[in-house]
């Protein structure tokens, strides 16, 4: 992990947020590499998802939500997590991170009786165990820092915890307006905020991140059949657009004790980090739960209208949920490779072709022939306008130039030489192979 971490700041993929301010716990800043990997990834997921598909839709909600949602939806009473103070040091934490073999519903007691010294000061004298909700408070509109309690009160509004709710309370714009046939999905991504207690293991647990989600609306008898199906698309996505190996994957049924209390089924997709494995994404069976919980607080029918039957019903709905960061770092983390070229240890990501932040470096081989320079700005240029996403480097030697395109994931370098102006070819060295061949540039 540490070395990937390294990796990442030192090439421009992820730097600590606000670092030039000593950081900024929680946050992490995507640079110029890191963006488009990123961005690559998201793409791939709405492609595969929403546009290959013809029964899955798209929405874009605002982070900004009325709190009836999260009433609704039970964050404001639950989404919390339990608490501890040290009454030596007063340092907070987690406590289930800091205890072995106690869940998030530990109780005082439950806590005490592990014995768990402070991670800080090394004592044992605890307060009691409070619920802390990581939903982060904001203030909308003219509210000042002098105005009483009740005034601020009543204009309390949250950074969403979740895109998940932004896509329910749309549920009946989308079958209001485009009446899809069902089984049909509503897809978002987008950012979301988590007050973490202890935000650690670099971008896997930050306070920031991005998600995408899928709210799959069915009909409630055949809600095993989709679940089916959904697992396997995902699965599929996972190998064959981001390159993952299904056996890092760890597909972990959740028992019924340890599912939230309205879901019938729950798969987590555990992925083996380097650090350890950890959640992926979840896929959930929510049954009628979210829609019911709108049609109370709303007042409104969530119903949907069966086409041929004219039979009316709520639909129930399973949801595939990722997070985009760990998503990154899935792929980040089984394309690092180190390896040794001619007795000379290299790092090289061996990102697929379709997530490389550029395909292509295009350089001349000597700097300073103008010659080979005007030729390999022509191929640049050429390769550029076919696939956009190509670099150049002309720095160093050709070797220096090799060992950075390997460390972030540059499928091919393109090299044009004497030879290039005498017959119209190039050399092309593959990255994760170190093999050249010559080829033609209209073949590239
Ligand atoms: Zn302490």
């Amino acid at each position: 992990m540490e070395e990937i971490i390294s990796l990442c700041k030192r090439r421009g993929f992820i730097f600590p947020g606000s670092d030039i301010y000593g950081g900024f716990a929680g946050t992490w800043d995507f640079g110029p590499l890191g963006v488009a990997l990123k961005k690559k990834i998201m793409d791939e997921w709405w492609d595969y998802f929403v546009e290959s598909r013809d029964d899955i839709y798209g929405v874009d909600a605002a982070i900004l939500m009325n709190p009836r949602t999260w009433e609704a939806s039970g964050h404001t009473a639950t989404f919390a997590d339990p608490l501890v103070e040290c009454k030596e040091c007063k340092s907070r934490f987690r406590a289930d991170k800091i205890a072995d073999g106690i869940s998030e519903s530990v109780t005082t007691e439950e806590f005490l009786a592990t014995h768990t010294k402070c991670p800080v000061c090394g004592k044992e004298n605890w307060g009691p165990i409070r619920k802390f909700n990581m939903m982060f408070v904001t203030h909308v509109g003219a509210v000042l820092p002098d105005d009483d309690a009740e005034i601020a009160a009543k204009n309390i509004a949250y950074l969403r915890p979740e895109t998940a709710q932004g896509i329910f309370t749309n549920y009946k714009n989308i079958v209001d307006t485009i009446y899809p046939d069902i089984p049909f999905g509503l897809a978002q991504q987008g950012k979301a905020f988590r007050n973490e207690i202890s935000p650690r293991d670099f971008i896997l647990r930050d306070r920031e991140c991005s998600q995408m989600e899928i709210e799959y609306f069915v009909r409630p008898d055949n809600w095993e059949a989709e679940f089916e199906k959904m697992y396997q698309s995902c699965d599929d996505f996972f190998k064959s657009r981001m390159g993952l190996d299904l056996s890092n994957i760890n597909h972990l049924e959740v028992a019924p004790e340890d599912r939230a209390h309205y879901s019938k089924r729950t798969v987590d997709f555990m992925f083996n980090y380097p650090n350890g494995e950890e959640e992926l994404m979840g896929l959930a069976y929510r049954t009628d739960f979210d829609l019911a919980n709108i049609a109370r607080e709303s007042g409104k029918s969530m119903d949907y209208r069966d086409k041929v039957t004219g039979e009316a019903f709520v639909p129930h709905v399973i949801e595939p949920s990722i997070g985009v960061e760990r998503l990154v770092l899935a792929v980040l983390s089984t394309a690092y490779t180190e390896d040794e070229i001619n007795g000379e240890k290299r790092v090289v990501l061996k990102l697929p072709e379709n997530l490389a932040p550029f395909r292509f470096c295009v350089s001349p081989l000597l700097k300073n022939k103008p010659e080979l320079v005007e030729k390999a700005k022509e191929v640049y240029e050429l390769l550029r306008k076919k696939y956009g996403n190509v670099t150049w480097d002309d720095s160093g030697n050709i070797g220096k130039r090799y060992r950075k395109q390997d460390e972030i994931g540059t499928p091919k370098c393109v090299v044009i030489d004497f030879d290039t102006l005498e017959d119209g070819t190039v050399t092309v060295r593959d990255r994760d192979t170190t093999n050249q061949i010559r080829t033609k540039i209209e073949e590239l």
